[in-house]
């Protein structure tokens, strides 16, 4: 069965360029570039053009470029080097909807002490930058904020957050995990707020493994990762050279395909939720008044559970998520949901679709054709969902 694939916040497929570029640094140039011979010299200078790819989508300088092994690396280094660069704040700001990557951490810096103010959204997933601004105080040592989430897409207004930061924190850092928006929403350091921004290679169409920490020039930095003095002292350990190399040439790709990620993925997200929304009774968008990342359509069907959805829609070759977290048998709405308030009913019955640049417009089709019974028949057998169809 060829799968038609609407889980690209989760992963995304490798584009074959992006492999094509990486795919000579296993077997033939396997060199290690801190070695002085020619050998190594010449995967050197490939890393180096990695950096200048990656640096160009950010606009940001080769120099601000620090390669991590993923995301959640990226996310860790750029807190846990806060709080040692300045030891005696004891603040951290971040949301109640972050991924773990920031929320596991800061939640874990509680019980060392740390205060932490995890701030509210409203019902569409948007923050009270009010509340933001009464929370920094000088006591704060970084602001780590989502630029846009990979639930329900909601992106927040990060310039003006960084702006709230810049003027209330006396020197406290701006964090953003731009994972789920770098190569979605345009980038430019330069003018921008932001201190150190978190990306992650295998959101954008390169391998699993790879990330990347942007560190604004001037910033103080301890890095998480001690030994060697790879990216110039920042990040120790040998360099993930195939990794770099493929996420330089992703980033390439992402800058090229910007327009494209904003119109034609932009246009069949819009069109699925339209569609959706007419055929189905009782649906609703999760965020649907926010500011949206251009892929992702969270919906929520009323009475059935998610889980079933997925499997029905797995059947059919379809590949979506829920907005649940499946652990040891109980099946949790989301921390993300919940924050947003979205009712127990809900947010049971929501499914994430997260398309990219490699869907099309016939298996939008096939969503559209294949979803609409698919919940018919699970309403049917819920007591409450019979009511809905009478
Ligand atoms: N942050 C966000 C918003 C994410 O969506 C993810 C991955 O799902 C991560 C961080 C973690 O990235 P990685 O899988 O590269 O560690």
């Amino acid at each position: 069965m060829r799968e038609i694939y609407f889980d690209n916040n989760a992963t995304t497929k490798v584009d074959e360029a992006v492999f094509e570029e990486m795919r000579p640094y296993f077997c033939e140039l396997y060199g290690n570039p801190s070695s002085m011979h020619f050998f190594g010299g010449q995967v050197q200078k490939k890393v180096d053009e990695a950096r200048g790819r990656v640096a160009r989508l950010l606009g940001a300088e080769p120099s601000e470029i620090v390669f991590t092994a993923c995301g959640t690396e990226s996310d860790n280094a750029a807190i846990r080097s806060a709080l040692e660069v300045f030891p005696e704040r004891r603040h951290i700001i971040t949301t109640r909807v972050e991924h773990p990557a920031v929320l596991t951490q800061c939640r874990n810096l509680v019980k060392k002490g740390y205060r932490v103010t995890e701030l509210n959204v409203d019902g569409e997933g948007r923050l009270d930058l009010n509340e933001l601004r009464s929370a920094v105080d000088e006591d704060t040592a970084i602001v780590s904020v989502m630029y846009a989430n990979n639930e329900t897409g909601v992106v927040f207004p990060i310039e003006e957050i960084g702006a709230i930061v810049k003027e209330k924190g006396k020197g406290a850092l701006f964090h953003t995990d731009a994972v789920q928006a770098v190569g979605k929403i345009p980038l430019d350091m330069p003018t921008s707020t932001i201190d150190l921004l978190s990306l992650s290679g295998h959101k954008l169409h390169a391998p699993k493994g790879i990330g990347a920490l942007y560190l604004r020039k001037g910033v103080p930095f301890r890095p998480l990762l001690v030994g060697g003095h790879q990216e110039k002292n920042r990040r120790a350990g040998t360099e993930n050279t195939a990794g770099i190399i493929a996420l330089g040439k992703a980033c390439e790709l992402a800058h090229q395909h910007m327009d494209d990620e904003n119109t034609r993925v932009k246009g069949m997200r819009d069109r699925l939720e339209k569609e959706l929304l007419a055929l189905i009774p009782a649906a609703r968008i999760n965020g649907g008044e926010a500011v949206r990342l251009p892929n992702t359509l969270s919906i929520a069907f009323e009475y059935v559970e998610g889980e079933a959805i997925l499997l029905l829609l797995s059947e059919k070759g379809i590949c979506a998520s829920s907005g649940s977290a499946c652990t040891s048998g109980s099946l949790e709405p989301s921390h993300v949901l919940r924050a947003m308030g979205v009712p127990f009913t809900c947010a049971h019955g929501s499914i994430r679709f997260s398309l990219s640049r490699f869907n099309t417009d016939h298996e939008i089709d096939t969503v559209i054709a294949e979803l609409p019974p698919i919940i018919r028949r699970l309403r049917d057998i819920s007591p409450f969902g019979r009511e809905l169809l009478k």
